[in-house]
């Protein structure tokens, strides 16, 4: 029996993290999407992550919805990444903002925006797919505010390539594009979903554009890094979109009845035992409360109750949410 004595919450939404995370490893679902135990600890690699995402995105806003040049919408990425990074620390000096903004110049430099074979996809309101958000009613009720929970998603760009459409998505790697780098990325719950969130917009999607990025580790701080690239196109068929739907319908119900079972007094949530335990070459944030005899103390000691507010971009501790919904 697993119980970590603290407050609860179901997801408000389903996202291809809380679902890959529930597919992965129940015991890590329970911590972060139940308990929704976080770490105020920044890690280097997503504050990165985030701040390229931030640039690839100013830089698509700024061509494609204002009609900007590749000049002006590099310049805005420059400037997103710098505010997305913020004032961290890096741990890491391959990831500092220098080298951020080394790739975003390289990166535009491999693929010129307008002349890089993508054209966007339209959206029924008339805007390119940049940062096309999605939420998706899925017919069963949130257990505690009653309101029907969605399947929710961004799609940082949507475009058409050879006359097919693809949800495209920018991944980093310290490595090389080995093959087993280029492997991972096929039946991709992430990618899957966004096919299928396309599908309720009367879009058909042929499968997922992955731009490999890498950030070399050994560079001396006053050199730009010699960044690779990579484009991968990874085909789903529509079967595959299918059977993910029907899967991910069980799914939410098999997490459903796990969470009643938590409120009842008797939680399962078994451990993955080092299946999933060191994901993306990363130490899971949960190990060290896993290996201990009293992981709710280890739990405590180390976590917070946090929800991330994608609309606030911050988080917010459980008790303001749970009070916010009704629930407090
Ligand atoms: S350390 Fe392993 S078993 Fe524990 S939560 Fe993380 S993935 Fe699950």
């Amino acid at each position: 029996m697993y119980n970590l004595n603290a407050e609860t919450l179901f997801p408000p939404s389903i996202d291809s993290q809380v679902y890959t995370s529930w597919l992965t490893c129940k015991r890590k679902f329970a911590n972060r999407y139940l308990y929704h135990m976080q770490t105020q600890y920044e890690s280097t690699d997503l504050i990165a992550g985030a701040s390229l995402a931030a640039a690839m995105e100013a830089a698509r806003t700024d061509f494609y919805l204002h009609g900007k040049s590749q000049e002006e919408a590099i310049f805005s990425a420059m400037r997103a990444a710098i505010l997305e990074y913020g004032d961290h620390v890096p741990q890491k000096p391959e990831k500092t903002i220098k080298r951020v903004l080394d790739a975003v110049v390289a990166y535009f430099d491999h693929f010129p925006l307008g002349m890089d074979d993508l054209e966007p996809v339209i959206l029924a309101d008339g805007h390119p797919a940049v940062e096309a958000k999605f939420r998706i009613p899925l017919g069963i009720a949130h257990p505690e505010t009653g309101e029907e929970l969605c399947y929710t998603g961004t799609m940082d760009f949507v475009a058409t390539k050879y006359k097919q459409v693809f949800p495209v998505d920018e991944k980093t790697t310290g490595g090389g594009f080995t093959q087993a780098w280029e492997q991972q990325w096929h039946l991709r719950n992430q990618f899957i979903g966004y096919l299928w969130a396309l599908r309720q917009a009367q879009i058909t999607g042929h499968g997922a554009i992955v731009r490999g990025i890498t950030f070399p580790k050994k560079v001396d701080p006053d050199e730009v890094a010699n960044h690779q690239f990579i484009e991968l196109m990874i085909p789903i068929a529509p079967q595959v979109v299918d059977y993910w739907e029907r899967q991910m319908r069980q799914e939410v119900q098999a997490m459903l009845i796990a969470y009643a079972e938590l409120k009842a007094g008797n939680p399962t949530f078994q451990l993955s035992f080092g299946v999933n335990c060191n994901d993306y070459n990363r130490k899971c944030e949960f190990m060290d409360a896993c290996t201990t005899s009293n992981p709710e103390v280890a739990i405590a000691q180390k976590f917070d109750q946090l929800v991330w507010m994608s609309d606030r971009r911050e988080n917010v501790s459980l008790a303001e949410v749970k009070q916010q919904l009704g629930l407090a």
